[in-house]
């Protein structure tokens, strides 16, 4: 038995592939595998939440445009990166939604690598193995997504938030005091065919950076954007805007969470969220109502969507004492306004990918 967990990210969204900074936790809603050896080269795997199966020769791995290819494509970078698979019997539970912005793909990829890394013997390196899922879903899925999903679900810690430099891959814990807690309202609104916006997001980032004559948008400030305005169209600069600003934030939030300055932490988290629905473009109305609502809230310090964007769910800080009533009053009226199907939680830090086998 295998399991991964999804996470939610406290700040810094669309930084992971401009070689910034992010602050998520890994969070206890995972991705499952029950699995057993065979003794030939086939994968045979059934998902309990979508009642999907997949049957696939690991000698003739083929995309298909479902959800396998986050399984196959772990499977086909295991053999580019030299590493050996053996076939496996396996049946996939998941309590972490699909697709809701908590980042089910990657929970999914990590746990298929350990099942595919047990079964034949590999030893298990999370980070590089984080890397691998990445590849799969870049190369496989065709969704051009940065480190931080599968960096998370697989060197998650429990009872932290991690900042994670996605350049040098380091994380060091953020701890999120006790008189506080992370609320997770997953919308009910899903994102549909969305990859190729993110996709162009990415690559208008990496215009700009490459205009700038930097490696990453990182390497630039909002001196250095301003410097370069008039090559930019008004579509670039924004977009540059969003990843420079969120960029330092993720820092100073990582810095002013622990000391406890929850107003600040609050304020800033509000301006992320209005730097990626007016720059960055991709937030949704719906998306926007439950942030505001969620604001308004007694308890509250700050809210914002989180994740990829287009739909999914939102993040709020919240007194603790205020957090369980919060969770479920927030999704409730939103539900009655709109007819989304939305939920909350109060999430709680998890660790990464872990096995347990007998
Ligand atoms: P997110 O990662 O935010 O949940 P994605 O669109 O990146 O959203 O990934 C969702 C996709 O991952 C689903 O459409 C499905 O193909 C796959 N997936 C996630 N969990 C499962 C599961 N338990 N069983 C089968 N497929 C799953
Ligand atoms: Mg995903």
């Amino acid at each position: 038995m295998v399991r991964s967990p999804g996470r939610v990210n406290l700040i810094g969204d669309h930084t992971d592939y401009n070689d910034g900074f992010v602050l998520p936790m890994a969070i206890e809603q995972a991705v499952w595998i029950a699995a057993e050896p065979r003794t030939d080269k086939r994968l045979e795997l059934e998902s309990l939440l979508t009642k999907a199966e997949i049957s696939a020769d690991l000698d003739d791995l083929t995309k298909t445009a479902t959800w396998a290819d986050y399984v196959t494509g772990v499977a086909s970078e295991f053999v580019s990166a030299g590493l050996p698979l053996s076939g496996w019997n396996g049946v996939v539970a998941s309590d972490l939604p699909a697709g809701a912005g908590l980042s089910s793909s990657a929970a999914l990829e990590l746990a298929s690598a350990r099942v595919f890394a047990e079964m034949a013997n590999v030893p298990w390196e999370p980070v590089s193995m984080a890397q691998l899922a990445q590849r799969a879903e870049n190369t496989w899925v065709g969704a051009n997504v940065g480190i931080m999903d599968q960096l998370i679900s697989a060197c998650g810690q429990a009872d932290t938030a991690l900042l994670i430099d996605c350049r040098s891959l380091d994380g060091s814990a953020v701890a999120v005091p006790p008189d506080v807690a992370v609320v997770v309202i997953d919308s009910g609104t899903r994102r549909g065919l969305v990859d190729s916006e993110y996709n162009e997001r990415r690559s208008t980032c990496e215009e700009v950076a490459r205009l700038g004559g930097v490696t990453a948008l990182r390497d630039l400030d909002m001196d250095g954007l301003d410097s370069i305005r008039s090559e930019l169209t008004e579509l670039q600069f924004r977009r540059a805007r969003h990843v420079i600003n969120e960029n330092a934030v993720t820092v100073k939030v990582a810095e002013l969470l622990p000391a406890g300055d929850f107003d600040e932490v609050g304020r800033l988290m509000d301006e992320s969220h209005a730097s990626l629905r007016d720059d960055f473009e991709i937030s949704t109305p719906a998306m926007d109502e439950l942030v505001s609502r969620a604001r308004s809230a007694d308890g509250v310090h700050g809210a914002r969507m989180t994740g990829g964007g287009f739909g999914g769910s939102a993040v709020a800080l919240v007194d603790r004492e205020a957090a369980e009533r919060f969770a479920i009053e927030i999704p409730q009226v939103f539900r009655e306004r709109t007819g989304n199907d939305a939920h909350g939680f109060v999430a709680k830090a998890s660790a990464g990918t872990s096995a347990r086998w007998q």
